[in-house]
């Protein structure tokens, strides 16, 4: 074979290689190919201490995927954990907001939950476990969040204890669901489950059909979710988004996420001065729409007054139980006529919905990588928890 043909040779082995995509090319395959015969976990024993633990892998059943973990993110419901144990879990392995790669599949895996092929080596992320609930399928969840449904990283611990992503390895069962998302970077997998809570927001918002691609919209708190809802809303089109918050850092991020202005509420005494200056940074008019995105009851008293007659509000602020709030149902909802919706959780529609989202929004040049502020690796993980707590930096990930 002459230089020229073995040159040819090459270039057509590669085009074919490119060609298969997703599907596997060795090189994906973890170093060696080799599958360790331990996994290492990060166990929460008790309040406030992980434990790093190692367990054997465990045999696959023919519907099982194992997972080697790249990344995942710190919740708040983590935080919450790591404090309280609201839920009880302890033993438990956390981390819901994970990815990493297929080393290993049982032999009756061919796709994922929305029918796209599944290889060794492609990435994925998981959503809900289903469980014996007829209403939750698929494409047929636009009805029901998953919220209550079991997820990996709330699991009780038990002999597979490969149950959450703070771990190398992660054991995904059959009935799972799960997604093929090799064609997201790591950033952007690991902040899937973030975003799915502000699509599904945005989605709830647009049911009261009173959100238009000229509105103008108010968010109320640059955290993570208000900054994410900023990102949405902009990706859908709409420009004209005013971002509340009392610190000076986190609105720099809200522009930096699409906010066309905003407002620092520790600059205004009260809340006529601070309506004030919502309205002026919308040229002398209150909002269309409002987004409550803090868990404070003051904040969700203080929206309604930036909303114009016949506007609309989403609250997806109160994640968890932030105590009562105090608003006047005659002036602040009757006489104005707002519509209010509630957001909480996602449905797995959402959920596909998300992996479009975040390839639109790095298309348009927002820079949603930057949300994560914080990496660290498994074995630090109780800096990380106490970083979250602390409340420094956005969002805080486990990265191996
Ligand atoms: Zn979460």
């Amino acid at each position: 074979m002459d230089l020229q043909s073995q040159q040819i040779e090459a270039i057509v082995k590669q085009v074919i290689a490119g060609m298969k995509g997703t599907s596997a090319p060795a090189a994906k395959k973890p170093a060696g190919g080799a599958i360790p015969k331990t996994a290492h976990v990060a166990m929460l024993t008790k309040l406030g201490h992980f434990d790093i633990k190692e367990y054997p892998i465990p045999e696959l059943g023919d519907d099982d995927i194992l997972v080697r973990v790249e990344g995942c993110g710190v919740c708040g419901t983590d935080a919450h954990e790591f404090k309280r144990d609201p839920f009880g879990l302890i033993p438990v392995v956390l981390g819901h907001e994970g990815t990493g790669e297929i080393v290993k599949m049982g032999k009756n895996v061919k796709k994922d939950s929305a029918g796209k092929p599944l290889a060794i080596g492609d990435k994925v992320v998981t959503c809900m476990i289903f469980k014996d609930n007829p209403d939750i399928t698929m494409f047929d969840l636009n009805k029901q969040n998953v919220g209550g449904a079991d997820v990996y990283g709330l699991l009780p611990d038990d002999d597979v204890h490969l149950n959450g992503w703070f771990a190398d390895y992660l054991v995904v069962r059959g009935g799972s669901t799960i997604f093929n998302v090799s064609d997201l970077d790591l950033d952007s997998r690991i902040l899937i489950e973030p975003c799915a809570v502000l699509i599904h927001a945005v989605e709830r918002a647009k049911t009261t059909n009173i959100l238009r691609f000229n509105s103008r919209v108010v968010v109320q708190g640059c955290g993570p979710i208000g900054l994410i809802c900023i990102a949405v809303l902009r990706t859908l089109g709409i420009q004209n988004i005013v971002a509340v918050d009392g610190e000076a850092k986190r609105l720099e991020f809200a522009k930096l996420m699409g906010a066309d202005k905003t407002v620092n509420f520790k600059d205004h005494k009260g809340i006529e001065a601070l309506t004030e200056a919502v309205k002026d940074a919308f040229g002398g008019y209150y909002a269309d729409f409002a987004f409550q995105c803090t868990g404070s009851p003051v904040a969700h008293a203080n929206i309604y007054k930036f909303i114009r007659n016949g506007g609309g509000l989403c609250e997806l602020g109160f994640f968890i139980n932030g105590g009562d709030a105090t608003i006047n149902p005659h002036f602040d909802i009757c006489a104005k006529e707002i519509t209010t919706v509630g957001s909480w959780v996602y449905t797995l529609r959402d959920y596909a919905t998300t992996f479009d989202f975040l390839k639109r929004a790095k298309a348009i040049g927002l820079p949603l990588e930057k949300l994560i502020t914080h990496k660290y690796k498994l074995e630090n993980i109780n800096e990380a928890l106490e970083t979250n707590l602390k409340m420094e930096g956005l969002k805080i990930a486990i990265v191996n």
